[in-house]
């Protein structure tokens, strides 16, 4: 490849409205460009870094014997409609009508199609398989973010197990995870597998991979001691014991005038802090309102919420409907004396006594409240947002919270789509049963994007040689002169016979702007080629991600680069 004759298109400044590191260097460097909000191009740079991370997955995956397909993007609604999955996906699905009036979605996602093509399936004998594909999928997300970390049209490795039996879902399930970390391991990425919601994907467990950085929009509970760790969508904690003092024989009413939130009532005098007042949150459960108490300190996670309480529909109610279930309006809300609406209370307020909520009346507050004693809880749960440096559910050791990039995701899935579309087998008693699923998934451009998140420096992106767009650079410093360019289209030549992959710049530009351009679009190794250089007989050889460079004697130049690289591959 030569850079006279490539489109390579780098940037000085960063673009206006990028905050992730990876999305600022990654247009700089020309590796992405935004078409329209959350859809990007891959340059040829960029393109080149993707094929690479896609062969490494699609080279582990085939170690594990699954088999490559290929599944239309487009989607017949009938198939997302016989796992209920057309309206469970709401706004999230691009959908559109073909010429004869039939809905169709774009592929967010496969389970339904792979669970369709299994119905083919007849024998337990032909089990187990992995099928697979890395294909673009379409997500219309509220929020597009970051650059590739998070668009609506990106591409991803989704596999799908398919067993028999409970045994080979959980054979299926490690295999991936073992196959999942060789992968990152091989992207240079260092990730921590975590216990994670499984959302509206249904089944029974997942695990997230995730990579610590600012950029995420993940959060995670870690334990450093055990080795816990969780989404905090999933995660728990242990709270040291609340010493109550005891309180009235009941509930006394008070006025809060102007009181609207717990840090107002915080302030108020006759209020109480944070840690003593319980938070009323209504939600609407298939139409009924449904009571969520946490402490007024504590944050509802509302994943908790959909993954413990059974509905199709679970949403926040809004103001007319509390009003409506509870005489009142946010801010004065409590279950003290509610007994037509199911009330749901966290862990952390059973056995509470003398604590403040609201009256159900506006401006007016209830303190001395215990909680068994005074609100009629239907059920506990675990409701709230671990915090950082609370207890380790299985050690008590503090818990680190930290940001992450979800990179990727596996499932156990069950029978939720084998059943819906009628894929069973026959098993060795020839019993009719639904083949057992598991789903499993890894964001390509997401990927390539996180590796840049934890890999660069003020010059620019520092690419590990795996998946550098080009594993060498040679910077010819003076193309114009004959023996500069000869020395290096030699070592061109060398390293390409070799498999190198190697691209010449060989542009007529400033020496200093093309070491500036090298070390921002990041490749893993610099041949620098300059008439100095070449009247002692050497060239340099520069390692980008720590800036040592050596002197080579030109004439076996090569070999040493070879030997460079092919050290770093995995
Ligand atoms: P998120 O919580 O970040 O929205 P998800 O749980 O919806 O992710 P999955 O459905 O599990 O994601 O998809 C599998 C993988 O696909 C993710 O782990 C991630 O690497 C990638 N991915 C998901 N959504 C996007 C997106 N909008 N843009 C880029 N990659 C994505
Ligand atoms: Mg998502």
């Amino acid at each position: 490849m030569r850079w006279s004759k490539s489109f390579l298109p780098t940037h000085r400044d960063d673009p206006a409205d990028a905050e992730a590191v990876s999305h600022k260097l990654l247009v700089r460097a020309g590796f992405v460009r935004q078409i329209m909000s959350g859809i990007y191009t891959l340059l040829p740079l960029g393109y080149r870094v993707v094929h690479k991370v896609t062969q490494i997955v699609r080279h582990e995956m085939n170690e594990i014997g699954a088999q490559e397909f290929r599944l239309p993007s487009l989607h017949p609604a009938e198939l997302w409609q016989r796992s209920g999955r057309w309206d469970a996906m709401g706004l999230e699905m691009f959908r559109f009508q073909d010429r004869r009036g039939s809905d169709v979605g774009l592929g967010m996602t496969a389970e339904e199609v792979f669970a369709h093509h299994a119905a083919e399936l007849r024998s337990y004998k032909q089990l187990p398989q992995i099928w697979y594909q890395i294909h673009t999928k379409y997500r219309d997300e509220a929020r597009p973010k970051s650059g590739v970390l998070r668009t609506r049209e990106f591409t991803m490795k989704d596999s799908y197990s398919l067993d028999v039996d409970r045994a080979g879902l959980d054979r299926a399930f490690d295999q991936h995870f073992d196959a999942y970390r060789r992968i990152f391991k091989r992207l240079g990425l260092d990730t921590i597998a975590v216990e994670a919601s499984s959302g509206s994907m249904g089944g029974s467990e997942s695990v997230e991979f995730m990579v610590r950085s600012d950029a995420g929009e993940d959060w995670i509970a870690c334990c450093e001691a055990c080795g816990y760790a969780a989404n905090t969508e999933k995660a728990t904690s242990v709270l040291p014991p609340a010493e109550d003092e005891a309180g009235p024989d009941a509930p006394e009413k008070f006025a809060t005038p102007g009181v609207r939130t717990i840090d107002d009532l915080v302030d108020f005098e006759g209020g109480a802090p944070a840690e003593r007042q319980i938070k009323t949150l209504v939600y609407m459960v298939d139409g009924k309102a449904v009571l969520l108490l946490v402490r007024g300190c504590d944050t509802l996670v509302e994943q908790k919420v959909t993954d413990s309480i059974e509905g199709e529909e679970i949403r926040p109610a809004r103001p007319e409907e509390i009003r409506e279930a509870l005489g009142a309006l946010p801010g004065s809300l409590g279950g003290v004396g509610v007994t037509d609406h199911f009330i749901v209370a966290d862990e952390s307020l059973r056995g509470r006594r003398n604590m403040t909520t609201g009256a159900n009346e506006d401006d007016f507050h209830l303190r001395g409240v215990d909680v068994e004693r005074d609100i009629d809880v239907k059920g506990w749960l675990d409701l709230r947002e671990v915090g950082d440096g609370e207890g380790c559910p299985m050690c008590a050791k503090p818990l680190a919270v930290q940001k992450t990039i979800e990179v990727g995701h596996i499932f156990k899935l069950g029978t939720k789509y084998s059943e819906a579309m009628g894929a069973s087998v026959l098993d060795s008693n020839g019993k009719a049963c639904p083949v057992i699923m598991g789903s499993y998934g890894i964001g390509i451009e997401r990927n390539m994007a996180a590796v840049v998140e934890g890999s660069y420096d003020e010059a620019g992106i520092i690419w590990p040689v795996n998946i550098a767009p080009h594993e060498v650079v040679i910077t010819v410093v003076k193309p114009k002169q004959v023996e500069c360019m000869e020395v290096a289209e030699r070592i061109y030549d060398a390293l390409r016979g070799d498999g190198i992959d190697v691209i010449l710049d060989d542009r007529d530009e400033r020496p200093g702007v093309k070491f500036k351009d090298a070390d921002l679009i990041g490749f893993p190794y610099r041949v620098t080629v300059g008439p100095k250089g070449i009247a002692d007989g050497v060239v340099e050889l520069r390692r980008r991600a720590d800036g040592t460079a050596r002197d080579l004697a030109m004439d076996h130049a090569a070999e040493t680069v070879v030997e460079a690289v092919m050290d770093e591959r995995s």
